[in-house]
Parts: structure tokens; sequence; C-alpha cells
């Protein structure tokens, strides 16, 4: 049994896979439950009025987005992409960005990337013959 600080409250608490201890657990789902209620009612609502509705703080919010347990609106993105600061609805990057970091991280061949068109393979092949030139 690995015995681990809660990063949350900082109890010590033995770990199960979960990086939380069992109170810190039982609360961030207990804040997930009332966050997918009141967003379900409200999908247009602002940060500021989901956290007073629900009384998660902001910055739990944020977090369950970028975990993208819950997705903020589409019309109302409370994110920013960290790479190009473009308001996202979740996880950490704009699909842009996200393409981009998917092109520098995997160099290995295509094929391996069902979701891209052809318009982006040709984009890269410019982008190697450019290189090369
Ligand atoms: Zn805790
Ligand atoms: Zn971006």
């Amino acid at each position: 049994m690995e015995l681990r600080n809660c990063p949350r409250c900082g109890s010590l608490f033995a770990y199960t896979g979960r990086n939380l201890c069992a109170a810190c657990l039982a609360q961030e789902e207990k804040e997930y439950d009332a966050l997918r209620a009141f967003l379900k009612d409200n999908p247009r609502a602002s940060l500021e009025e989901t956290s007073e509705a629900t009384g998660v703080k902001p910055e739990r919010i944020l977090k369950f987005l970028r975990e993208g347990r819950i997705v903020a609106a589409q019309e109302a993105p409370w994110l920013e992409c960290e790479r190009c600061g473009k308001p996202i609805v979740a996880g950490r990057f704009c699909p842009e960005c996200a393409k981009k970091l998917r092109q520098e991280l995997h160099l290995e061949g295509p094929g391996d990337r069902p979701d891209r068109s052809d318009q982006d393979r040709m984009h890269v092949a410019d982008l190697i013959k450019k290189g090369k030139s």
C-alpha cells in the first residue's frame, strides 16, 4: 500500500489510482454532479454564474474543464488555449493547436492518424517540400 499526501487537503491517504484522499474524492464527485446538473439546465451560464449557483470555485470548474469532464457552452468559452490564447470550451488547446501539436509529436508516417483529411496531408507535404528547398 502506497501512502501519499492528498494534493487538495494535504492529508495522508492510501493511493488507489486516484490521486486524492477519499474525502476529497467524494467532494469532487459532488462538485462534478452539481456542475453537470447546472450546466444541463443552464448551458449558456457564465463561469461566475456557474460558480455561484453550484458553490464550486472557478479554479475547480476550470480544472474539470481541462480534464474534459465537463464542457462549457460553445457560445461562452471559459478557457484559453495554452498555446495561442484563443477561447476554448474544454481541454488545454484549441483544435488548430491540438492538431499542430499532434503533428509535432507524432513524427511517424501518416496512416495512424485516421482523423486527418486530404487537405491536411497536402499541407504537411508542402511544409516538407519547403523545408527541403
Ligand atoms: Zn484530500
Ligand atoms: Zn491555440
